[in-house]
């Protein structure tokens, strides 16, 4: 070690101890550190500079860096060495040199012997700093190339980003909508609701979705399906959201026709299907008089069909109601033991090969629209019938619990996968799957519950071992009303 030093320490029978010992110190580092005299002469390397000149300490001192390097006469380095001198002003700047394939970060520091030179070998960082600028290039294209909107927050909202495709929708620059937004493109009514989900987003550093209308370019509202996502670093800290929205105008306008066509459809259907249903009847008792039993029992099954068909028609009809806000309750205090032993009696009728078993308790009355919990009670028990094998029990109970009443129908049918079970109340959902597609439905049954039951001010749930059973609850105030009318 001491005899690598030799080349720095020649001189240093003239230095002090302590000029000694930061010469040693100098000799040691990693940076770079080279004096150079006013004829460009090397007074100090330190064993780093020899190391990235590739020539020993002994080569260099007392020779000339020009005539070592002469390719470097002329470059950054050679100007801004000179500079330095004839100025003898300090210079800090980042230079690129070819022969060795590197970045330094030089600080150049003059003085009236000559200049010495600090320099940091930068090229891991530069190299770095390149592929960060070409990934940003690289997502820059990619999103300006999506055919969806993107956009960039940082962690207090502010725009960071927003991609060509959204730019050319809205009809303005970068420079419009970065920083401070663009919340002048919502819809006055929408505006509110997108704030609202956006300030509690960035509260909770949560994602949200959304559809709201924005004003396009041409004046006109279209509809965007929003999603904005939290945005975290490496050690977890928020850095803003990343969002992207798609314009599902059309969409909306098909889905609209196609709920009123739906709407329309199942109105016309109910009138024939009443008639039919009258002449059913009709037909069934004059073959019960005439003694003709065969005949009057296919009436029986026809009429059984008749039901079915009207409860998918008037299922239909309900979700129309729904969308549109139409739905509609009459509100009264009933019996709700009554009535889950009026519906259990009932499908007992049409369900024989089905135990049921009822666990009643008593508390009161409660205060609902009868006929539309009666609703959910029979979507419950005709799944649990449909989706359990001839034989197997279902129980139902009710009980109060804080206030409210739950009920619950438990089946030991085929069960509901996990990742279903929050889907099954969506509208027109149905599990895929060979334990469930062959039972035929239209998947709207636990929807129209599921809103029933919420404008009731309660809770629907489902709890499930596939294979072996679920049970569905739901739960109902004991004192307050439901909403008479949906507020959408
Ligand atoms: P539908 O029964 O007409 O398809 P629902 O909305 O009543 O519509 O139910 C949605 C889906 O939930 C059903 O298609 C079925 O896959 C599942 N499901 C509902 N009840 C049960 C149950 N008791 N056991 C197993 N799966 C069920």
């Amino acid at each position: 070690m001491q005899k690598k030093k030799r080349h720095e320490i020649k001189s240093a029978h003239t230095l002090s101890p302590e000029q000694h010992s930061l010469e040693l110190l100098l000799a040691s580092i990693d940076d770079h550190l080279v004096t150079y005299d006013r004829e460009w002469r090397y007074k100090f390397v330190n064993d780093a500079a020899a190391r990235v000149l590739g020539k020993k300490p002994d080569e260099l001192l007392g020779k000339s860096i020009w005539k070592l390097f002469p390719e470097a006469v002329g470059n950054q380095y050679y100007r801004e060495l000179h500079e330095a001198l004839r100025t003898q002003k300090r210079i800090i700047s980042e230079h690129f040199y070819p022969p060795f394939n590197k970045w330094f970060e030089n600080h150049i520091y003059p003085f009236k012997g000559g200049v010495t030179v600090f320099s940091t070998d930068i090229t891991a960082r530069k190299h770095a700093e390149a592929l960060l600028v070409e990934s940003e290039e690289r997502f820059r294209t990619m999103a300006d190339a999506a055919p969806v909107f993107v956009g960039l927050t940082d962690e207090k909202g502010k725009v960071l980003f927003v991609n060509r495709t959204f730019l050319e929708f809205l009809g303005k620059t970068a420079e419009d909508v970065l920083g401070d937004g663009y919340g002048d493109v919502f819809h006055p009514e929408d505006l509110p609701i997108f704030t609202k989900a956006y300030g509690n987003s960035l509260r909770t550093h949560s994602a949200f979705t959304l559809d709201c209308r924005l004003r396009r370019h041409d004046g006109a509202y279209r509809w965007l399906y929003v999603t904005s996502s939290p945005r975290f670093n490496a050690n977890g800290t928020f850095l803003g959201f990343v969002s992207s929205g798609i314009d599902i105008t059309d969409i909306k306008r098909l889905e609209k026709q196609k709920d009123e066509f739906i709407g329309i459809a199942s109105h016309e259907l109910k009138t024939p299907i009443t008639t039919i249903k009258a002449y059913t009847q009709v037909l069934s008792q004059r073959f019960q008089k005439k003694g003709d039993h065969a005949s009057a029992d296919l009436m029986s099954k026809m009429d059984a069909q008749l039901n079915r068909l009207t409860g998918l028609i008037n299922d239909l009809l309900d979700v129309t109601k729904m969308e549109s806000g139409k739905l509609e309750f009459q509100v009264r205090s009933f019996d709700l033991n009554a009535l889950i032993r009026r519906t259990v009696e009932e499908m007992r009728l049409v369900a024989r090969e089905h135990p049921i078993d009822l666990r009643l308790s008593e508390f009161g009355s409660v205060r609902g629209d009868r006929e539309r919990v009666g609703q959910v009670l029979t979507n419950f028990l005709t799944n649990a019938i449909k989706y359990s094998p001839p034989g197997k029990k279902i129980t139902v109970t009710c009980a109060k619990r804080n206030g409210e009443v739950v009920v619950s129908v438990k089946d030991s049918g085929i069960g509901i996968p996990v990742h279903e079970r929050e889907r099954i109340f969506d509208r027109f959902y149905r599990i895929a799957g060979d334990n469930h597609d062959t039972y035929a439905g239209l998947g709207l049954g636990l929807y129209i519950s599921r809103e029933i039951v919420e404008r009731h001010g309660g809770k629907i749930w489902v709890t499930s071992k596939e294979g072996r059973g679920s049970t569905f609850s739901c739960s109902l105030p004991l004192k307050t009303a439901p909403r008479a009318r949906a507020n959408k």
